[in-house]
């Protein structure tokens, strides 16, 4: 018990007690202790009221004056109400700052719940998406952005990477959008513009097929020249040799542009390529043949086909990465060594691996091997004159069939490539 509740408690006592000494020579002790006892009782009375008051004030002034056990009851509420009023103050001047800052913010952020409806979004939101406060607040998000991809995006629920759409407000922007889970099912959606990084990226790539398209015609005229000088029986002694690798340079340098010919052409998404169900054992004969024909590496090359499924895609996309795996295959390892190239179902999977026992690839160099014009630095992969596009070309032809590559390999035992596709792209009945 709190000293003031006692110091109360003895006042009543006391009270009591007085009320009781007074009335005794009177005889009536009793009644003068009942009417002490109802004093009190208004006494209480009177202080709930000022409490009451005080409460339900709207200005909330400072607390009455009072003494003992209500000095402190108000004193309390007193402090307590302090603490809140700063307490809320400080929260407010919290949101107002997050309000500002993320209005300040060049990307639109959107708060979601976890049903996927509007509960905030900043002002570049607004504007990115055309969102309206008076009309959007607790609508579904994919009413308002209702592009495919990023329906798709969403209903997958793994959040990884972002989508690029195009604005739902002018088809010319593009927009990159993620999103980021936090709280308890609650997500972020952050909006980018990327319409100038889109712009940029568009003209590097028609700037790279521009060129590589310019350069063709006059390296077909200088390599047909050179052909014709190499066999020209005129020509002088000294003159055969630097003849001959001028000829070998414009033939790699025709071979490059080639390459990134159809780099860009993959880059570029066309609607007018035809997917048909491919007979995937008579296009890895076909590249065998011509693999071998190039005199390259071993001499033979197993073909394993453990599946009578076609394969659902755009041939000459295939035909070009299957070809750029058996040919790598073919290329870094030694004539004693051994290509083995399968067609198999990986679970429900169609897949294609071409495994070598060639040179191997060191397990730092795996992650870029896909990137444009890398090379493993070794002198053995230099000099054997690879465009260094070969696994680019591959990875977008996978890209575009939703397929994924893997890379195995041990250095001085040999690499697989596997190409896995998705299963939706096995076609199982006769065709
Ligand atoms: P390149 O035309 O140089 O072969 P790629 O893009 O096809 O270019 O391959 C990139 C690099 O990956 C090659 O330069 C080579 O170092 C390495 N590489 C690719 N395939 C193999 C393989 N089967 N065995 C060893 N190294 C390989």
């Amino acid at each position: 018990m709190s000293p003031a509740w006692r110091r109360e408690l003895l006042r009543f006592v006391l009270l009591l007690a007085g009320a009781g000494l007074a009335g005794w020579p009177f005889d009536l002790a009793l009644p003068f202790m009942l009417l002490a006892a109802i004093a009190y009782g208004a006494w209480l009375l009177y202080w709930l009221y000022r409490l009451e008051r005080w409460l339900t004030s709207e200005r909330r002034p400072h607390p009455p004056e009072a003494r003992g056990l209500w000095g402190e009851v108000f004193d309390a509420l007193y402090r307590f109400q302090r603490r809140n009023r700063q307490r809320t103050l400080r929260v407010a001047r919290l949101i107002r700052a997050f309000r500002h800052s993320t209005a300040a913010m060049p990307d639109g952020v959107v708060a979601l719940n976890r049903d996927w409806r509007i509960v905030w979004f900043n002002d570049a939101a607004a504007r990115l998406l055309g969102l309206s406060r008076q009309q959007d607040g607790g609508q579904h998000i994919g009413n308002l952005v209702r592009h495919p991809a990023f329906i798709e995006y969403i209903e997958q629920g793994l959040f990884q990477g972002v989508v690029e759409v195009e604005s739902p407000l002018d088809d010319e922007r593009r927009l990159a959008l993620s999103v980021v889970a936090y709280g308890q099912g609650e997500r972020l959606l952050l909006v980018r513009d990327i319409t100038r990084l889109h712009r940029l990226e568009q003209m590097r790539r028609e700037f790279v097929a521009n060129a590589s398209h310019e350069l063709r015609s006059p390296l077909t005229v200088i390599s047909g020249y050179l052909g014709m000088l190499a066999q020209d029986a005129r020509i002088m002694n000294e003159w055969r040799e630097p003849v001959t690798a001028m000829r070998r340079q414009a033939g790699r340098m025709e071979t490059i542009v080639a390459d990134l010919l159809e780099l860009s052409r993959l880059e570029t998404a066309n609607d007018d390529v035809v997917e048909e169900d491919i007979d995937v054992a008579a296009m890895l004969a076909r590249i065998r043949d011509e693999s071998l024909a190039r005199g390259e590496g071993p001499q033979d090359i197993t073909l394993r086909i453990d599946t009578p499924t076609r394969l659902r895609g755009v041939p000459a996309e295939i035909y070009s990465a299957l070809a750029n795996l058996v040919i790598n295959a073919m290329r870094y390892t030694p004539e004693d060594g051994a290509v083995t190239v399968r067609w198999f179902l990986q679970q429900d999977r169609p897949a294609v691996s071409v495994q070598d026992t060639g040179i191997g690839i060191p397990a730092e160099h795996i992650p870029r091997l896909t990137e444009r014009f890398y090379r493993v630095d070794n002198a053995r992969t230099r000099e054997r004159g690879g465009t260094g596009l070969g696994l680019a070309i591959v990875k977008h032809v996978l890209q575009r069939h939703g397929a994924q590559l893997h890379v195995e390999s041990t250095v001085g035992e040999g690499s697989t490539f596997t190409c896995v596709f998705p299963a939706g792209r096995a076609v199982t009945k006769p065709s």
